[in-house]
């Protein structure tokens, strides 16, 4: 075989890896931005979302409004320390109700309605 061949198998493989190479490096560049747009559509979606979604209606006692009845009144179970230790911390807890008197909270909106409808009647 002539030299000149190695040569030119040689610069031929050697000038396809590097094209491979450039063509690969830029095809995952354009991929990357792809999904930082992709990324960014979506928390900006979200943050749409979020801001017209009402709140949830969680008491300050930290439960729903689910858990409250007609006259405010938490009924959810809590565990009710029952002894402490020298240090006042609970040693035994009680299955008990949370003793909130009031649901203090964001309303939902057709609770709202309700009750300006009772109101006026
Ligand atoms: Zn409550
Ligand atoms: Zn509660």
């Amino acid at each position: 075989m002539n030299w000149i061949w190695w040569v030119l198998i040689l610069f031929w493989t050697g000038g396809f890896a590097w094209l491979a190479d450039t063509a690969r490096t830029a095809l995952r560049n354009r991929h990357q931005r792809k999904l930082e747009l992709m990324e960014a559509q979506k928390a900006e979606r979200l943050a749409v979302e979020a801001a017209h979604k009402p709140p949830e209606p969680v008491c300050g006692c930290t439960h729903h409004l689910a858990k409250h009845d007609k006259n405010g009144r938490c009924h959810e179970r809590v565990e009710v320390p029952t002894a402490w230790d020298e240090n006042k911390k609970p040693l035994r807890y009680e299955p008990g109700q949370c003793n909130c008197q009031r649901y203090v909270g964001p309303q939902p909106l057709s609770q709202v309605y309700a009750e300006e409808l009772t109101d006026r009647a």
